[in-house]
């Protein structure tokens, strides 16, 4: 490694800390260290070994509205590793199993005409003027009409943000319901119809060892090109002196190393990057720190004694009725897995320290197993094994005043030189592990080969990035 190299400090080993290590360790310009306070890499976007398979943090397909650029170095990367999947999901509403992503024909003979009715006459109700929606709820009645609301997005809202949805922002509805009006949902829907199929349709791609891959492939793409790896390394300080970036204090396997860093590049939460800094944020920047809330999620595992649950890959649970709002089954993505064994993976949003977070094993397999019961989805074979894993940043909440709050801090984080925040936890978004990593490669765009950052640019690429919506 050449000593005149840039040395380019990563902070946090997700997809979005991996590609911009490995994109601009391809340049041969900068020395590039990547630290992880995990004992693994991809973060929220990683897998994990159980009962002889790999499993992933909930379910993760890749979408293919993936940019063309990112899905070729994956392609390259993974090869036929790089599976291109049929979506074969549901979704549970008024009782009833509609398939999901939606097909109109199921839509029709599965939906009561009520719900069908009231969607009718929310069409028509739609073209009469109204104001301007401020509010998550506003944002969605106005596009989707109050019955699809009531019945299905509202519920769905409480759930992954435990707050009404009255009290998020409009933001949440655009950045977050891909569906958001009645146009785009029928568009959704007609891509069904066989014949008039878009790009991309009811597709996914999928690693066969597990979503975790696409993080290791770009690791090892960036350790083969020189980059350090640093896994469990958690970043306890950043030092700065007169605006700049000076040291990072980090606490590793041997203990507290303090490493000179004049470019530091940080994936981790915004907020916690903003307490790190040394000397002290301003009080108002602290306390906007303090307000951006992210929602927890507790996973929970049941390895079950059979070769397969249901021939679904994901199961929906919109409605109050069921604590869990998605089940997933790894073998149905396209997962290498043990004969006469599958697993079962539900997701349970929740709040750090609630009763749900604190929860035992045991008890929530036996949350899990009374949901399915009451989905009539009855776990009928041995449970042979419960595991659990907790991710205290699952979902930003974009409370109605988290912008205020997120441009406090982001103006002041940015403010220094040396210093870049992205990926999805740096910029407190609730983007998909492809937006993750088109915030990485558009880094490594506006860095140059001496170091200097076009601000300008970036700042363009961070309007853009507002663009993103959430994909399913
Ligand atoms: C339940 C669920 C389902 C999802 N499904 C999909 C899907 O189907 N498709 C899709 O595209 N996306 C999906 N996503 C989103 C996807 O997980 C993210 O887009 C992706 O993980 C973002 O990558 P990132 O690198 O920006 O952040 P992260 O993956 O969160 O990585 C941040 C990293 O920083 C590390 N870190 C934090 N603090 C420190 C510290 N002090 N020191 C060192 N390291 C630190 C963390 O350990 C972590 O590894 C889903 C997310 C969730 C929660």
């Amino acid at each position: 490694m050449s000593a005149n190299r840039i040395p380019i400090t990563i902070l946090g080993a997700g997809p979005a800390g991996l590609g911009a290590a490995y994109r601009l360790a391809r340049r041969g310009k900068f020395n590039i260290t990547v630290l992880e306070r995990g004992g693994a890499v991809g973060g929220n976007a990683g897998s994990f070994d159980l009962a002889g398979m790999k499993v992933d943090y909930g379910s993760h397909r890749l979408h293919p509205s993936c940019a063309p650029e990112i899905l070729a170095d994956l392609q390259r990367m993974l090869g036929n590793e790089l599976l291109d999947r049929p979506r074969h999901g549901r979704i549970r509403l008024h009782g009833k199993w509609v398939h999901f992503p939606l097909k109109p024909a199921d839509l029709i003979s599965h939906l009561p005409p009520s719900f069908l009715g009231g969607i009718a006459w929310d069409s028509v109700a739609k073209l009469i003027p109204q104001k301007k929606p401020d509010t998550f709820a506003a944002v969605l009645e106005a596009g989707l009409g109050k019955t699809i609301c009531r019945d299905f997005y509202f519920p769905y809202a409480r759930k992954i943000w435990g707050v009404d949805p009255d009290s998020l922002d409009a933001e949440q509805a655009r950045r977050r319901v891909s569906a958001g009006s009645l146009l785009k949902m029928v568009r959704k829907v007609l891509n069904a119809v066989p014949g008039i199929k878009r790009k991309g349709s009811g597709r996914f791609f999928y690693p066969q060892n597990g979503y975790g891959a696409i993080s290791e492939a770009y690791g090892c793409a960036a350790v083969e090109l020189g980059a350090k790896l640093r896994p469990l390394t958690s970043v306890a300080a950043l030092e700065t002196c007169d605006g700049r970036v000076q040291a990072i204090r980090a606490i590793g396997p041997a203990g507290e190393e303090v490493i000179k860093a004049d470019h530091v590049l940080s994936s981790i939460p915004i907020a916690q990057l903003a307490r790190l800094v040394q000397p002290a944020a301003p009080e108002d920047v602290q306390k906007a720190a303090c307000a951006l809330k992210f929602r927890a999620m507790v996973l929970i595992y049941l390895v079950l004694k059979t070769d397969r649950f249901t021939e679904y890959d994901a199961h929906y649970f919109p409605d109050s009725d069921i604590m869990i709002t998605r089940l997933s089954e790894p073998k149905n993505y396209g997962l290498t897995g043990v004969p006469g064994q599958t697993v079962l993976c539900a997701e349970l949003p929740c709040s750090i320290n609630d009763a749900v977070w604190r929860a035992s094993d045991s008890e929530l397999a036996k949350i899990v197993t009374s949901a399915l019961e009451t989905a009539k989805l009855p776990v009928r074979s041995p449970v042979v094994e419960v595991a659990s894993r907790r991710l205290p940043q699952a979902y930003p909440i974009y409370s109605r005043d988290y912008r205020q709050h997120f441009e406090c801090v982001d103006e002041w984080v940015s403010g220094f030189d040396g210093l870049i925040t992205f990926g999805r936890q740096g910029l407190f978004a609730h983007d998909n592990t492809h937006h993750a990593l088109a915030m990485a490669y558009a880094l490594d765009r506006c860095l140059e080969d001496d170091g200097s950052f076009d601000e300008k640019r970036w700042e363009e690429y961070k309007q853009e990035f507002q663009k993103h919506v959430v994909e399913d």
